[in-house]
């Protein structure tokens, strides 16, 4: 109730807006549940809170609405700032629902692994100015781990609050020009299992490039979301059980591998390595005996990459993509785990 309360309080005193406070202004996607669009708001054009995106979203947007209202209040720095969700009903068709973002930024992850500059556009991205540091593998290195780090934040904070992302790939991962960070966006297919809201339509289907070998982030043991007043008593208990959490980590050693091995970046590569994976029983060092005797110079340099420092990386990678969930570490873990540790000692090395 307390909840119930604030956010009704909260809601008040926000500014409200409707169609007609938008003026539309280049596409920025289109998925099969929404097409979204920058815009401005016609009342302020140029003032700076008027940078902002909008999504058009079918009847699933309800849930996307729900999602951010529950980010903004729980871990806000995780996601792009979700600014305002409404029905739209004025259109002839039977009704959308519009989402407002602030604008965040120009790139997404996956726009800046797609350079040949990468990991190094991101480095300026980051840290403003960059000096004129030998390029290499430590630096690089360096880098992933800060990208890896913000995005394993993102999902921590998510994680907490009882949310599971369920398409966590660099398509949604935008850096956000403010806070010069990552953040995660596209809460379209996330559930809540804490209050059971947990809405996956029977045609959606998980991203196969990035989705974990499971189907279903919840086994088939509890086959459909249960119901808010007894889900808020037993998600605790099903999310030990289950550990839907991991399904998104999954996601994100796919992205940690990708950002690692160049080769790996476009999309039918990953889709080869996927095979790849499968066929060796979804374990990674067995993947790599394979790979690694005939592997040409780029591959060769990924490995050596997270071999550094006695391989700490390589070894976080593996407890990120493994195929059974349970033995997948979560993102808590993950952050505290000592690939991330060497910040202070890398740093000093690039000034010797
Ligand atoms: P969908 O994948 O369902 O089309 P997304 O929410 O992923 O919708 O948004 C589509 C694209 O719009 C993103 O890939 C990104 O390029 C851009 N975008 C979405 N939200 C923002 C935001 N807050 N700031 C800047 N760009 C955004
Ligand atoms: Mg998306």
């Amino acid at each position: 109730w307390d909840m119930f309360v604030l956010a009704f309080v909260e809601r008040l005193f926000r500014p409200t807006y409707r169609k007609d406070d938008f003026v539309l202004g280049k596409k920025l996607g289109e998925g099969s549940f929404g097409v979204v669009y920058r815009v401005s708001l016609a009342k302020k054009p140029g003032s700076k809170e008027s940078d902002l995106v909008l999504k058009k979203a079918s009847e699933y947007g309800a849930v996307e609405i729900w999602m951010n209202e529950r980010v903004r209040r729980a871990c806000a720095s995780s996601c792009a700032d979700f600014v305002y969700g409404f029905l739209e009903n004025s259109s002839r068709k039977k009704g959308e629902y519009w989402l407002i973002w602030r604008f965040e930024g120009e790139a997404t992850l996956a726009d800046l692994m797609l350079s040949k500059d990468f990991p190094y556009n991101v480095e300026a991205m980051i840290l403003g100015e960059v000096q004129d540091l030998p390029k290499g593998l430590e630096r690089e290195n360096k880098i992933i781990q800060t990208v890896l780090r913000q995005l394993l934040f993102a999902l921590d904070g998510l994680h907490s609050t009882g949310i599971v992302h369920r398409d966590i790939k660099p398509q949604n991962i935008i850096f956000s020009e403010g806070s010069r960070t990552f953040k995660i966006i596209d809460l379209g297919a996330a559930a809540d299992l804490r209050v059971g809201i947990n809405y996956i339509p029977k045609e959606f289907l998980l991203d196969p490039r990035y989705a974990a070998p499971e189907q279903y982030i919840m086994s088939t043991q509890t086959p459909s979301a249960p119901s808010a007043p007894v889900a808020t008593a037993l998600s605790p208990v099903l999310w030990q059980m289950n550990l839907p959490d991991r399904f998104d980590i999954y996601s994100a050693g796919l992205i940690f591998l990708q950002m690692a091995f160049p080769s790996l970046r476009t999309d039918s590569s990953l889709i080869q390595f996927n095979r790849q994976l499968k066929r060796c029983g979804y374990d990674l060092a067995e993947w790599r005996k394979t790979v690694e005797p005939r592997a040409g110079s780029e591959l060769r340099r990924g490995f050596e990459l997270l071999d550094l420092d006695g391989g700490i990386g390589w070894e976080l990678l593996t407890s990120m993509v493994r195929y059974k969930a349970r033995q997948r570490t979560s993102a808590k873990a993950a952050l505290a785990h000592p690939y991330f540790d060497r910040e202070g000692l890398l740093a000093l090395s690039f000034m010797q």
